[in-house]
């Protein structure tokens, strides 16, 4: 599975994600925890692509901290009802089936643990909501979804009432086993990429593949390549023999892909040149589809606070995984070490903290990144030598040479933590920087999501919208320099909304063949016709022409036939008044040239 996941995120990373979301997030809480029915009904669809599944968890106010969560499941009859909002679920606004992950209530509303529920696309209250304009992965969906009261039972429970956070651990895991292999898969490319260029490419010193900068940085890629291939590789050897992986594993699989991959991305762009900034290199695509692995399925900065709480408190599943299921015991012995030195220095004295809880907090950061480093080092230290390559034994070196460097800036005052403040004081000083940029907000305009108003289904709506559109294309053409030219089915289309918010009927009655006088038209509305029309076309029109044409189509057609010329008046008009001042400033020869340039710009208009 690993593989193809790599030669996924090499290809193309918002498919592999997209692939990744259905087969782990949204199959493998079903497959390991969903009850006999359910799987009947929705494994073979979900294993054969014909239905999508997804995996709700995040909200609004509980991203990082799933247990923020505040959706919940109320109990009701026999069953329960859903009520939140999740948002950012990917390919849910697709999917057939959604896990969704809630507060267990009780009778009295006091929370339970957190559960999970498998709800199928059609269910009562289940509503898709927009769909978030990402910076990357853009070749999949990832939307809001509503739980307006969801009716749910026994039968779409994953696991036990209260047990969903195991659920989502289950899949969280082997899908940040997952994001490593895509990373792999995508430093790969990178990796291609660069070589390609900077064999090609020369610069002052000479073929840019042979600078010292670009070897340099070629080289400690592929150290990265090798380290997070072999760690992956590893785990899934295990999985497949049936071992069992700890969680620290998964998390160091999970800090290191994607911190190295978006480094390898960094790189590829600077090496480009300006090449790596054209949206047509792939550069700038591979660059937004990597940051992201960042930070979905759990953030690297609380991963490795997690992780390095698990170091500093003596885990002993991580203890025996690097030494019996790697077979690098020395890399975990000097790694109980180096946080124990960590730990020394943060607790002996706070600072550069005010208090020790931060102090602690700091120790834990510092510790998990260490730890990321030692697993990467066992991964590739723990190879028999006859099995190592001479890739694997630079990588030993890298990855050893990395832990060595970071345990040194953990035990030393750092640049950063040489300048930290409280919270308030840091605050103060970004405020002062309105004395010299002002507050700024900046704001982007969304895509519209929405069928237009005046294309959906019921007439209420049209009558609703069609004000507006009535007021915005009531200015006179002469108050604006924008000149619009109506052909017969727009001024048909116009009088048929003319129809529906004056006369109040409704648009499938209206035939465009059929006579005013049938609409009910007396003399009175059709001069308000005649008056409106002729202020949306801007030209002035007989009060009874209505009766003269009778029909939509007819006067449509009498009208589109003079309109151009119409608007061709209003434009010379417009251009002389406008330039009536100019005009007498410039010579004889200087007014015919330009005559001759407004009269064919104005036959351009007529074409
Ligand atoms: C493209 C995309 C797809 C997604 N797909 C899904 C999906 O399919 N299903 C789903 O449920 N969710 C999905 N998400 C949501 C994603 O998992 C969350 O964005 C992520 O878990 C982080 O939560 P948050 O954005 O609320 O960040 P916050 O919780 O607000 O955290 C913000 C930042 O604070 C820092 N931080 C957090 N905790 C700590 C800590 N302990 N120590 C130090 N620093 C810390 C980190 O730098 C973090 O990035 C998706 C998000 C994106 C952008």
């Amino acid at each position: 599975t690993m593989r193809v996941v790599e030669q996924l995120g090499a290809i193309d990373p918002t498919l592999c994600a997209f692939v990744v979301v259905h087969n782990i997030l949204g199959i493998r809480p079903l497959l390991n925890y969903g009850s006999k029915q359910l799987k009947k009904e929705l494994l073979p669809l979900l294993a054969t692509g014909r239905e999508l599944a997804a995996f709700a968890i995040t909200e609004p106010g509980a991203g990082s901290n799933p247990r923020a969560l505040s959706a919940r499941a109320i109990p009701h009859g026999q069953g329960w009802r859903l009520q939140g909002t999740k948002i950012w679920s990917g390919s849910a606004a697709w999917a057939g089936a959604i896990n969704v992950f809630v507060q267990q209530l009780d009778v009295k509303g006091k929370s339970r643990g957190i559960s999970s529920f498998l709800l199928r696309r059609d269910t009562k209250g289940l509503r898709q909501g927009p769909e978030a304009l990402t910076m990357g992965m853009r070749g999949m969906v990832q939307n809001t979804v509503f739980l307006d009261d969801v009716p749910v039972t026994d039968e779409n429970l994953l696991g036990k009432p209260g047990q969903g956070m195991g659920v989502a651990q289950d899949a969280m895991m082997y899908g940040r086993l997952s994001v490593a292999a895509a990373s792999v898969g995508g430093m790969k490319h990178c990796a291609q990429l660069m070589l390609r260029y900077s064999s090609r490419r020369g610069v002052f010193t000479g073929r840019l593949l042979d600078n010292p900068v670009t070897l340099t940085r070629l080289n400690g890629l592929i150290a990265a390549i090798t380290a997070v291939e072999t760690l992956v590789t590893r785990i899934a050897r295990i999985l497949d023999r049936g071992g069992s992986v700890p969680v620290e594993a998964y998390t160091a699989c999970k800090t290191s892909g994607p911190e190295l991959l978006w480094q390898a991305a960094d790189n590829l762009v600077q090496l480009l040149g300006g090449r790596g900034y054209i949206e047509t290199n792939i550069a700038p695509q591979i660059l937004r589809d990597a940051r992201v692995l960042r930070i979905f399925e759990g953030p690297t900065e609380t991963l490795n606070m997690f992780l390095g709480s698990r170091v500093i408190n003596d885990s002993e599943e991580l203890h025996h995984f690097i030494c019996q299921g790697l077979g690098a015991e020395a890399v975990s012995v000097r790694l109980k070490e180096a946080a124990g030195q960590i730990r020394a220095r943060l607790t002996s004295s706070p600072a550069p903290f005010a208090h020790q809880g931060a102090a602690n907090n700091w120790a834990c950061f510092l510790a998990g990144e260490l730890a990321t480093w030692a697993i990467l080092q066992a991964a590739v230290a723990g190879v028999d030598e006859s099995a190592q390559s001479e890739s694997c034994r630079r990588a030993v070196t890298w990855t050893r040479l990395n832990f060595d460097q970071k345990l040194a800036q953990a035990l030393s005052l750092s640049p950063n933590e040489s300048v930290v403040d409280n919270a308030d004081v840091t605050a103060q000083l970004i405020g002062n920087y309105t004395e010299t940029i002002g507050e700024i907000e900046q704001t982007l305009a969304g895509e519209d999501y929405e069928l237009d108003k005046l294309l959906q289904l019921h007439d209420s709506q049209m009558g609703k919208d069609i004000n507006i559109q009535f007021d915005k294309e009531q200015t006179p053409i002469h108050h604006s320099l924008a000149v619009s030219f109506h052909n017969s089915q727009s001024i048909e289309n116009w009088m048929r909304l003319w129809l529906i918010k004056n006369l109040k009927i409704a648009s499938k009655s209206i035939d465009s063949g059929k006579s005013f006088a049938d609409y009910g038209l007396d003399s009175l509305t059709a001069v308000e016709l005649a008056t409106d029309l002729s202020e949306w076309l801007g030209r002035e029109l007989e009060p009874t022409i209505a009766w003269n044409y009778s029909s939509i189509k007819s006067l449509a057609e009498y009208l589109a036939e003079g309109t151009s010329t119409a608007n061709a008046e209003v434009v010379k008009a417009e251009i002389s008044e406008d330039i009536s001042d100019e005009v007498k400033k410039l010579s004889e020869e200087e007014v015919k040239t330009s005559i001759k340039d407004e009269l064919a710009e104005i036959e351009s208009f007529l074409i």
